[in-house]
């Protein structure tokens, strides 16, 4: 097994604006550098007490069509493609400043929050990541929608996803196969967005959700393919599902290694297999962060 590897934080700070697809209100998002050992840290500065919130498993609670991260009441939404950017880059340790109680939508990738992030530098610190080693096969899910990791003795993280939307409609089957690591994060998945079904932005609307986004912000897929926007990739919908399991890996607050095989899995089971890891595991290095 190699060595564990230095945590990273950014050399200054950085600034990402945008709108919120939810509320539709202007946002602004500053990337801040952090001690070792400090996590991903959301910190909400539009309250007077700026109250924070640590990107861990423990904080999240279930909300349709996002992530949503919870500590003593006070909340941020849409945290998957911000976790995504700093999980991807191996940025362990950053202060997530933001004036909303949400994440600005951008493209719906991760591409603005890694542009920002290799804007400002990534630095190596005097600590080592915590490591969280799979020693046995671990599956949550059902027979339709599942994920599963096995041991890698070789080391690292390679994820295996399937998507599957039927043979009847544009997006159909897509599988993708990577070795994770900043390299291929930045080059296969950060620019990869989020993508709805005609049907589900139709639901949002009659909700008076998500007004403000229009079929230029993200990808919505009609009977023929996409509206009004053109794939980055052809198989753009599988790696942004793979870009969301990686930021949902995040919430670990640790190097996972292992062989990850996702079949139509989502935020709600990726979030379960990280809780059934954190039990089960093997976690090396410094004592794992509990705030
Ligand atoms: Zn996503």
């Amino acid at each position: 097994m190699l060595p564990l590897r230095s945590q990273h934080t950014i050399a200054k700070p950085a600034t990402v604006t945008g709108f919120g697809y939810w509320s539709g209100k202007d946002i602004q998002v500053e990337f801040r550098p952090a001690d070792a050992g400090t996590g991903l840290v959301f910190v909400r500065q539009d309250i007077a007490s700026r109250p924070r919130i640590a990107a861990l498993v423990a904080n999240r609670i279930e909300t349709p069509l996002r992530t949503t991260l919870v500590s003593n009441g006070v909340s941020v939404e849409m945290v998957e493609h911000v976790l995504a950017a700093c999980a991807g880059l191996e940025v362990d340790n950053c202060e997530i400043w933001v004036d909303q109680p949400e994440m600005p939508g951008c493209d719906g990738s991760s591409q603005a929050f890694v542009d920002a992030l290799s804007e400002a530098g990534i630095v190596e610190q005097d600590a080592t990541r915590q490591r969280l080693v799979v020693t046995e096969v671990t599956r949550v899910g059902d027979d339709e929608t599942w994920v599963e990791i096995r041991p890698r003795p070789k080391g690292g993280l390679k994820v295996k996803y399937r998507l599957d939307y039927g043979s009847d409609n544009a997006i159909g089957r897509q599988t993708i196969e990577l070795k994770v690591n900043p390299e291929s994060f930045r080059r296969e998945l950060a620019s990869a967005r989020t993508f709805l079904l005609e049907s589900e932005a139709e639901w949002l609307r009659s909700r008076g959700l998500g007004t403000r986004v229009t079929t230029k912000d993200l990808v919505v897929f009609g009977d023929e393919g996409p509206i009004d926007n053109e794939l980055r990739f052809e198989d753009e919908c599988v790696r942004h599902k793979t870009l969301d399991l990686i930021g949902d890996f995040a919430l670990s607050g640790c190097e996972i290694v292992g062989q990850v095989m996702a079949h139509r899995s989502g935020h709600r089971l990726n979030a379960e297999l990280i809780r059934a890891l954190l039990a089960e595991g093997e976690i090396i290095g410094e004592q794992r962060r509990t705030a």
